[in-house]
């Protein structure tokens, strides 16, 4: 099955060999070909879709392809906006490319930089880091970009919202003129589009849904509750047979660690995990909620960004986002690569215009436990018809989330240090 799906995109059979799975997914159908043929891409798609093979699998072979004897140079750079997605794309690349003489290494902040130096020094492929540590690094003197020939920008609307853009620049700089680049974004706000057109030669573009198609069936649902109430039916519903595991989002830090904490006076078993927790303790709650240790996860956005977790069968929206962007990342955390899931808000009286927000954004009212308050039951308001650029895989939502990212995320990296 692998052989005929994945070897029809034009991928080598010891590439495609170690999947499990058994036929791409469209982002991945769309993306191979073009990257195999040397094309520039730029990617709509968030995780979820299946983008992680789409650069991974095409970029190994190619890799593989030319090799080169002597001590391996850095010939494929992906850049990714946290730790735990970079960790994610290098694990995806070490197990894809297990039977390739290909040097995977992962360097991000917050971990002590010898033993990234160290690998650096014994000679490395393709290096997959998050923008600060890699900068650190290069003004070391310890990291030489000079022979990268393909050059990847992960989660490049995340990048901005965390301010990291300047520094994805100065990397941008570093590396050779003459490359292939690929770039994904679940959003496209204008600096994206900006960048875009600065460090992509003629790309081919391409956008997968990731709420109604790729994602799977994500089943949608609101509880309108008080503020103070949230944790009791939260409790509530973990006591029922519906959520074996859940992914909890709440706004801050400190909600997100007295959420946990009260979970676990409870008697569920619940760790947090935010930017103020130690690289070790993100991971050690993250092993132990894939293996079924933990129960719940309370994260903030930025925390939860790029969690790739299987088994995880419902996300729940402890608070609501105030941007309706945040609140497609989060459930696409649910209902993974065609699997189902569920998607739980928790909305408060104060909260209702963030969910009208999101009912826009998605086109589509979500359904309410114990009906909708009359009051709240103004029509949705319209989007203006946008038409479609042709010759592109895209979607309304996806549309409607690409042209209000530049308006609303420009708040984002403001807010980013609560988070
Ligand atoms: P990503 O969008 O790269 O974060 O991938 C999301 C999840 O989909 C990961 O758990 C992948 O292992 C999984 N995945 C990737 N490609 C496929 C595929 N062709 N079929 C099924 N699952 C896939």
């Amino acid at each position: 099955m692998n052989d005929l799906t994945f070897g029809a995109l034009g991928l080598d059979r010891a590439v495609f060999c170690n999947l499990t799975y058994s036929e791409p997914t469209p982002i991945q159908r769309e993306s191979i070909p073009h990257v195999l043929a040397g094309r520039d891409l730029l990617g709509c798609a968030q995780t979820g879709t299946g983008k992680t093979a789409a650069f991974a699998l095409p970029i190994l072979d190619l890799l593989q392809g030319a090799a080169t004897s002597g001590r391996p140079a850095i010939r494929a750079l992906v850049l990714a906006p946290t730790r735990e997605l970079a960790a994610q794309i290098g694990a995806s690349f070490q197990g894809y490319g297990g039977r390739l003489a290909l040097r995977t290494r992962v360097i991000f902040g917050g971990v002590g930089k010898q033993p990234q130096i160290d690998a650096l020094r014994r000679g490395v492929d393709i290096l997959v880091a998050t923008p600060g540590r890699l900068l650190d690094l290069m003004n070391d003197g310890e990291v030489d970009l000079s022979r990268v020939e393909m050059f990847v920008l992960d989660e490049a609307d995340r990048m901005l919202d965390m301010g990291f853009i300047d520094d994805v620049r100065r990397i941008t700089a570093a590396v050779p003129k003459k490359r292939q680049t690929l770039l994904f974004s679940a959003t496209m706000p204008r600096e994206i589009r900006a960048l875009a057109s600065r460090i992509l030669r003629d790309p081919i573009e391409l956008a997968v849904d990731p709420v109604a198609s790729t994602v799977g069936p994500v089943d949608q649902s609101v509880h309108f509750v008080e503020s103070g109430s949230k944790l009791r039916l939260l409790l509530d519903l973990l006591s029922g047979d519906g959520i074996e595991r859940a992914l909890v989002f709440t706004r801050t830090k400190h909600r997100a660690n007295r959420v946990a904490r009260d979970l676990e006076q409870a008697g569920v078993n619940a760790a947090a995990i935010h930017g103020n927790k130690s690289q070790s303790a993100r991971e050690r709650a993250l092993a132990q909620f894939k293996a079924g240790e933990l129960r719940v996860v309370v994260a903030t956005d930025i925390a939860a960004r790029g969690i790739d977790i299987k088994e995880l069968d419902t996300v729940v929206n402890f608070d609501l986002p105030n941007e309706p962007e945040t609140y497609v990342h989060r459930i696409g955390r649910t209902g993974r690569a065609g699997a189902g899931g569920s998607a739980v808000s928790l909305c408060a009286s104060e909260e209702r215009g963030f969910l009208t927000a999101i009912e826009r954004l998605i086109q589509k009212p979500i359904r309410v436990h114990g009906g909708r308050a009359p009051a709240r039951r103004a029509p949705l308001p319209q989007e203006p018809q946008r038409s479609r650029p042709s010759g592109r895989a895209s979607s309304a939502p996806q549309e409607a989330a690409r042209s209000q990212g530049g308006r609303r995320r420009r708040s984002g990296s403001r807010a980013a240090s609560r988070y």
